[in-house]
């Protein structure tokens, strides 16, 4: 399946529907997709994002291979939908990040590895956007990471019965490859990141895991497109104001 949230002509409340073809279908009825508006297709109370997690992008910012999971935190707050604006703070540096985003089916605490899908609702496109001048010399990349707009996400969550990895993972800036990775290079894979998360945290429903980006990153400017692509989920479209 792939899972939509999106507002329908006659009514502004989020439905949460599948998206078959050109169809949108959920119980207030059936909808062209191109006569709603997309939403972020979840609605996180986290977001757990890994820094670092393939070699090329940890060695092209000059960083070092982490022996650990590197984990950091972007707040609910930061989410956008499709086609919504990317809204940067004043900063000489913003990048995009290509990133898959595992989004949690339920509640989950201490899950091992062998059992880590069981938990998984499905998969998403996320950018993570980053203030690298900020990240130059913040600690907790509260600031370089956390910033209003700074999670785009979508645009459909599709299910592991419809898809497996390893993910093609790609960035265009104004329809200009960028970033064309593939999660087979993770560092630590899926089950081990979801291990290694519950076994400190519970993650809820619709909570999202951004799983790093491969290399190519690079800066946004004003008026920017930038798409995030995964090849069998879609492309996740956002201009920069
Ligand atoms: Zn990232």
């Amino acid at each position: 399946m792939r899972l939509v949230r999106f507002i329908h002509p006659r009514s502004s409340e989020p439905t949460a529907g599948t998206i078959v073809g050109e169809t949108v279908r959920s119980d207030a009825g059936e909808f062209p997709a191109a006569a709603v508006k997309l939403l972020p297709p979840c609605t996180p109370t986290k977001i757990i994002c890994l820094g670092r997690n393939y070699a090329a992008h940890a060695k092209e910012l000059g960083n070092e291979v982490p022996e650990r999971p590197i984990f950091f935190f972007k707040p609910p707050s930061a989410v956008i939908g499709p086609d919504e604006e990317i809204v940067p703070p004043d900063s000489p540096r913003i990048d995009y990040e290509a990133e898959l985003a595992v989004v949690i089916g339920k509640r989950c605490r201490n899950v091992e590895p062998s059992a880590a899908l069981d938990v998984v609702l499905g998969y998403t496109c996320m950018n993570d956007v980053t203030d690298r001048a900020v990240q130059s010399w913040e600690k907790n990349w509260v600031r370089a990471k956390g910033f209003d707009t700074s999670a785009p996400l979508g645009p459909v969550i599709v299910t592991p019965d419809e898809i497996s990895g390893p993910f093609r993972v790609m960035s265009r800036v104004n329809g200009e490859l960028r970033q064309d990775g593939s999660t087979a290079d993770l560092i630590f894979p899926i089950p081990e990141i979801i291990a290694e998360i519950t076994s400190r945290i519970t993650l809820e429903p619709g909570d999202v895991i951004a799983t790093g980006t491969p290399p190519g990153v690079g800066p946004l400017h004003h008026g920017d497109v930038v798409e995030i692509e995964i090849e069998g989920i879609g492309i996740l479209r956002n201009r920069v104001r």
